[in-house]
């Protein structure tokens, strides 16, 4: 045998050894470091992230990357990374997170935390959410030390824990109070963009700039209570129907901010009739009435775009009563909002209150406490590096800015002044349901794809040099 391998050796002395290339290694780790990452149950609740930042730490320090792990409680923990710029300019921000949501393994084809190829796809519970971005920031990192690349900036990366429910105090105001300076950034990527893959490469970026702000609203209706055969002028089912009515009846003024116009501006390229024309519509509408009108044209040629242009409040629940021949003394509703960003509670609230003056109904509010913030430029070059790189590694990619209506932990760094914007790796049509379902997957040539344009993004922004 000893023989054998010598002769081996000797053959392999003599062979030309391809090495491996620095984006080769790369796509390579990503991978690695996805499988290891997706093989820690860090279902939230309870979350208990600390082995996977732990793993993480390990696997930067080994490549010569400095690592810290911040632990807020018990096993809630987050890692932050850093290779070292000139500090010429602000860091660069690459952030994911580590928890994920539950997996019921009986809806599943492969066990969700045993990471499983097949047929080209990882399956695993956060290869979609959001997993992949967590190894491919990584996989990132670890080039820029190895190649020990020049930059003008830091690039960080902040592998979050409990995003997915938010625990009694939230890791992340925790962190941002307690080590915020670790955070400081004047760019950052983080997820909620959605990237399509179509006919084996990617087809669309939309990048995430904006989000709507997340409100419940609750209505009591009082009256007097009594029999109901002797029915009342003060009847609280009466007056919640009056208040749910001008509610309902509320015009929100409409208002197209930098976001929402240029990703209408890229819809009405491809958008069918009639809803082109309403965009094109709202495009040229002047604020104030004439948009006004556009956006209820909009509205009603889509319900889903008319949505962007304006706050918005919708009644999902209702209750009251107990007995069919008893007048309540009380009568509930909730009501959900959605805020533009930048709108802030206060004067959303006093809406609300004005259209209900004179009724006896009180509001009360459920808000995250978020401060709200305005939505992303969209014009700057980062964007401009996004979009570029995008349509270099994908020719033909169309890509576009977009608000979403949900929020992510992006609004907590924007609110200290960091620009957050959502890249995410490209999925296929359909393979979207899986995040959050079952048989959550990726495709590893997607995920390729991801590695390398968020690379060249970083190298770029950050202005990596050899
Ligand atoms: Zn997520």
């Amino acid at each position: 045998m000893r023989g054998l391998a010598a002769a081996l050796l000797a053959l392999a002395a003599v062979l030309p050894v391809r090495a491996e290339d620095g984006a080769a290694r790369m796509r390579r780790e990503t991978r690695g470091l996805l499988k290891d990452l997706v093989a820690f149950d860090t279902s939230n609740p309870p979350g208990g992230e600390l082995p996977a930042a732990l793993y993480l730490k390990g696997a930067l320090e080994a490549g010569g990357v400095k690592a810290g792990v911040f632990t807020s409680t018990g096993s809630r923990a987050s890692l932050i990374a850093r290779v070292k710029g000139s500090g010429r300019k602000r860091p660069l921000l690459l952030m994911c997170h580590t928890d994920v949501v539950p997996a019921d393994a009986k809806g599943w084809t492969t066990p969700p935390f045993v990471p499983t190829e097949k047929e080209g796809y990882l399956y695993g519970r956060g290869t979609e959410d959001i997993k992949s971005m967590c190894a491919a920031q990584a996989a990132v990192l670890l080039r820029l030390a190895r190649e020990r690349t020049r930059l003008d900036r830091d690039v960080v990366f902040f592998a979050e824990a409990d995003e997915e429910t938010g625990a009694a105090v939230r890791h992340i105001d925790w962190l941002t109070k307690n080590h915020g300076a670790e955070l400081d950034a004047e760019f950052a990527v983080n997820e909620g963009g959605n990237t399509l893959w179509e006919g084996g490469r990617p087809s669309e970026m939309l990048i995430q700039a904006a989000e709507k702000e997340y409100i419940d609203v609750h209505l009591t209706a009082r009256g007097s209570a009594g029999h109901a055969s002797v029915p009342r002028e003060d009847n609280a089912v009466l007056a919640l129907s009056e208040g749910l009515r001008r509610l309902g009846a509320l015009r929100w003024p409409a208002e197209l901010n930098p976001v929402v116009r240029a990703s209408f501006a890229y819809k009405a390229a491809s958008a069918p009739e009639p809803v082109r024309s309403a965009l094109e519509a709202v495009l040229v509408a002047a604020p104030g009435t004439a948009l006004d009108e556009a956006a209820a044209r909009l509205r009603s040629a889509s319900p889903e775009l008319g949505a962007m242009l304006s706050d918005t409040l919708t009644p999902t629940v209702v209750s009251g009563g107990y007995k069919s021949n008893v007048i309540p003394a009380e009568a509930k509703a909730t009501l959900n909002g959605r805020m533009l960003p930048g709108h802030g509670v206060q004067a959303f609230l006093a809406r609300i209150r004005e259209a209900l003056s004179g009724l006896p109904i009180s509001v009360e509010h459920e808000f995250s406490g978020r401060a709200s913030v305005p939505p992303m430029p969209v014009d700057n070059e980062f964007v401009a590096a996004a979009k570029r790189h995008a349509e270099r590694l994908a020719p033909g990619i169309r890509v576009s800015p977009f608000m979403a209506v949900a929020t992510t932990d992006a609004q907590d760094l924007r609110a200290r002044g960091t620009l957050v914007y959502g890249i995410e790796p490209p999925f296929p049509p359909g393979d979207r349901a899986r995040m959050h379902g079952d048989d959550e997957r990726i495709l590893l040539l997607a995920l390729d794809w991801h590695v390398e344009h968020l690379w060249a993004l970083v190298a770029d922004v950050a202005g990596a040099r050899p």
